[in-house]
């Protein structure tokens, strides 16, 4: 089927839940997607974050190719032979004591809430008073079931659907007086993105990290990370807590975790756990050998290629030129981010729109989040000429953008 059939097919068909480019992709190899008229696409934005080694990499298709002739599922009623390893790379990485392993982001968010919740429990079998409230953080995203969607801040995910899951506050971005303000003996949990991803990549201040680490502390309530977007390397350390020096009692990981197939897993420390039992929580897919396997090659070729270091590397040069952008633009354009998690912000909703088209149209592919945030998630293996590609389609385009008479810009004039 052609991309026009394909496009009526799905009007008809598909529930509308994505609005989406009208490009259709049919394979990829390093960081470029072809799409099916031929076309290349220089990839800057990786799947939104899961397509860390990029396109057709020989590591990824090995571990697919040899487990598939072994094993795809066999539920968690019976051992095999991925999961401890992965288990254990994963702790060693994270800090973490253990891990409970699912199959998307806010799966892996859920199991932290409940974590959370049922650890509040045990605490007040044990006499102590507190209760089951979360604090989540203003332009927070952890998902969209019900439990995720509670902690999510914006109101057009969440209210549509209320109830959601009840007890749950908001508090202000890096606003230290508000977090202590609404903390209290009734809190259970803290909920932190330490690099917001959605929100439009913000990273919370070192100083409301640790104050949140010591109301938790203070009350023996849990501190819980979000690194589904921002762990695994994409900051240049395996999470993005490590840059603060300050460690949660439960993270969450998925996006990158098994290199392009779904995967996410929640970790804690023996603290949290305490509070799991058998029959207590479970997933029939979750931690299957597949999904295992393929996630045990992305960390083995992350270590044996250097790839922290090479995001760090590439992801501050590309921070930097971004950089001198804002210093050539400054009235239409700021960046922010950490390693390969970089967020240019345009002064104008309409204008970002248009600037993010306009890169798909010099096949350039970032998005737009946050309304006026173009989002740069590329794959780890990018390198600085494509750093210069990217750069210098967008100087143009806001040159030119500043040339046009009116704010946005001018359709068919710019596309050349
Ligand atoms: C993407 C994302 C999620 C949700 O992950 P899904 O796999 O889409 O359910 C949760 N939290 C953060 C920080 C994310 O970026």
């Amino acid at each position: 089927m052609d991309l026009a059939s394909i496009q009526a097919a799905e009007k008809k068909f598909l529930l509308e839940t994505y609005e989406r480019n009208p490009v259709m992709f049919v394979s990829g190899k390093g960081v470029y997607l072809r799409d099916s008229e031929g076309n290349d696409y220089l990839d800057l934005l990786s799947g939104i974050g899961v397509s860390a080694l990029g396109y057709g990499h020989p590591a990824i298709e090995n571990a697919i190719a040899e487990q598939s002739k072994k094993l795809l599922h066999t539920s968690n009623l019976f051992f095999h032979e991925g999961t401890a390893t992965l288990a254990l790379k994963l702790t060693e990485l994270t800090g973490m004591d253990r891990v409970f392993f699912c199959n998307s982001g806010t799966e892996a968010w859920e199991a932290a809430l409940k974590l959370a919740r049922a650890h509040a429990g045990v605490l007040r079998e044990e006499g102590k008073t507190i209760g089951t409230k979360f604090l989540a953080l203003e332009h927070s995203f952890h998902g969209r079931t019900m439990g995720s969607v509670a902690t999510t801040h914006k109101d057009k995910y969440r209210e549509p659907f209320a109830p959601v899951m009840p007890d749950v506050e908001f508090v202000r971005f890096n606003d230290i007086e508000d977090l202590k303000a609404k903390f209290s003996n009734d809190v259970c949990g803290i909920c932190i993105e330490v690099l917001q991803g959605e929100g439009g990549i913000h990273p919370v201040s070192k100083e409301f990290f640790a104050a949140a680490r010591a109301l938790c502390d203070s009350t023996g309530a849990l501190l819980l990370a979000d690194e589904i977007q921002s762990g695994m390397g994409r900051t240049g350390k395996w999470t993005a807590y490590q840059h603060f020096g300050i460690q949660p009692d439960i993270t969450t990981l998925a996006k990158p975790l098994a290199g392009g197939l779904p995967m996410g897993a929640m970790l804690c420390n023996e603290e949290a756990a305490r509070a799991m039992k058998p029959g207590l929580h479970g997933t029939t897919f979750g931690g299957g050998p597949l999904a295992c396997a393929v996630a045990t090659a992305v960390i083995d070729e992350i270590e044996n290629s250097g790839l922290l270091a090479h995001v760090t590397e590439v992801g501050n040069y590309f921070m930097g030129q971004l950089k001198g952008l804002a210093v050539k633009h400054p009235e239409i354009i700021s960046v922010r981010g950490i390693g390969m998690m970089i967020g240019a912000e345009i002064n104008d909703a309409e204008l970002a729109k248009q600037v993010a088209k306009q890169m798909t149209d010099r096949r350039i592919l970032i998005n737009r989040t946050s309304e006026t945030v173009l989002r740069f998630l590329p794959p780890y293996l990018i390198e600085k000429k494509h750093v210069n590609i990217a750069v210098s389609a967008l100087d143009e385009i806001l040159r030119q953008a500043k040339e046009a008479t009116t704010p946005a810009l001018a359709g068919e004039a710019a596309h050349g």
